[in-house]
């Protein structure tokens, strides 16, 4: 039998069923996406949006007023929250859009079944009614979700072009250390009383100069490859310890001449990730336990262990029992440019200009994580990778 309003049947079944209805959307967010919902929607209250915006319809299909979803702050606000939620996963624009379009396609063919397992027709007016509202319904909240995701999209380019422009001057500046320090070199070759000593001497601040500029070339390269990947970066599943193996193998011969061991855990885990991002962060950070291992130790090691996140993400830990990281310069030195050790003698042949760091954060924050420090000079540093959200356990 089909009742007189008809919108209230399927108002009142949608609720009864909402989360079936859910579940159906993210079967099919499946089909469309490598991950699984979890890795979507990595916490109980936002895996509980989509049930909760479905609810939502339902009551709309009821209530005559056409405004009240449009005045709903909270069920908005649960909208705008899966935007901010899909943007800090670097999901794209039609991404939300298409997954918009994929629950409002559920929700009219959840009408269409409730129309046959009521075994009669309602009024065609009345049918296309509810099938708008369900539309306009979805609409206003793939609205508010897309506003969201806009802004922040809009936000991030901002903060990326003037952090592109405050990197280009900085790196402009570095630049003009040692290419001054060259030209110095280059005039006084030419001197007709330069004696050995003195030519011996300008040959190595040459040889110096020069390496700076290559590995400053090179830093800046891998930065510039990072930013220019944006989102055409390659995801896929990939096992941590594999990486970490290749990062090792290329890291043999600078391990083997400074004494240190590489110790690879063997429960690292498997995720679905930006392959070349996280083999930039794990480059970085374990060259830096490498070079700055303490050579008063009889035992050096750099190691990459496995630990749990409380919020469910995996962390990762590179750690090493090198000279540690003095505690004032500890929330400086994942800035540009910053070094640590520049102070202490004892360490000053260690080459470096200040950017692994930066690169490492750029990285972390890229596959939507987070990177800590904790070091205690003479004892060693451990760095924590958190990798909350888009990442898949498998
Ligand atoms: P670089 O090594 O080229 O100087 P980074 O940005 O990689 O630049 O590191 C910044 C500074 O942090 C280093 O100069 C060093 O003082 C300190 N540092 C980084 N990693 C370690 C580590 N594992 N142990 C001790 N000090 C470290």
């Amino acid at each position: 039998m089909i009742s007189t309003d008809f919108g209230d049947v399927i108002a009142e079944r949608m609720r009864a069923e909402h989360r079936t209805l859910a579940t159906r959307w993210f079967e099919r967010l499946l089909e469309l996406l490598p991950v699984e919902a979890r890795a979507v929607f990595p916490s109980d209250s936002l895996l509980d949006h989509i049930p909760a915006l479905i609810l939502e319809i339902s009551a709309y299909l009821r209530n005559p007023e056409d405004e009240a979803i449009v005045a709903n702050t909270a069920i908005l606000a649960k909208a705008r929250e899966l935007g901010a939620l899909r943007h800090s996963q670097r999901a794209s624009l039609h991404q939300v859009l298409r997954e918009y379009q994929v629950l409002g396609g559920i929700l009219v063919t959840f009408v269409l079944e409730e129309m046959e397992r009521l075994g009669a027709m309602p009024p065609a007016s009345e049918s296309v009614v509810v099938v708008s509202r369900l539309n306009q319904a979805v609409n206003v909240l793939s609205q508010a979700t897309v506003e969201t995701f806009v802004t922040l999209y809009m936000q991030t380019i901002a903060e990326q072009k003037e952090r592109l422009e405050e990197f280009t001057r900085i790196a402009a500046h570095e630049w003009r250390q040692p290419l001054g320090a060259l030209q110095f070199a280059v005039r006084l070759m030419r001197h007709p009383d330069l004696d050995r000593t003195h030519a011996d001497r300008t040959w190595a601040a040459v040889e110096r100069n020069v390496q700076h500029l290559v590995d400053l070339t090179q830093k800046l390269e891998a930065i510039a490859r990072m930013h220019g990947s944006g989102d055409n970066a390659v995801v896929q599943k990939v096992s941590v310890t594999a990486i970490v193996q290749e990062v090792a193998r290329q890291m043999r011969e600078m391990a083997d001449a400074r004494g240190v061991e590489i110790r690879i855990a063997e429960d690292l885990p498997t995720l679905i990730v930006d392959v070349g991002r996280h083999e930039l962060l794990l480059v970085n950070l374990l060259s830096n336990a490498v070079k700055y291992s303490d050579q008063a130790k009889t035992e050096r090691y750099a190691a990459v262990s496995r630990a749990d996140a409380p919020e469910g993400g995996c962390q990762i830990a590179v750690s090493d029992n090198g000279v540690g990281i003095p505690a004032h310069a500890l929330t400086v030195i994942f800035h540009r440019f910053t070094r640590a050790h520049v102070d202490r003698e004892d360490l000053s042949h260690i080459a470096g200009i200040g950017l692994g760091l930066a690169i490492a954060d750029d990285c972390v924050r890229a596959l939507g994580g987070r990177i800590d420090v904790r070091s205690v000079e003479g004892e060693g540093t451990t760095f924590l990778v958190t990798l909350p959200n888009a990442p898949q356990r498998v």
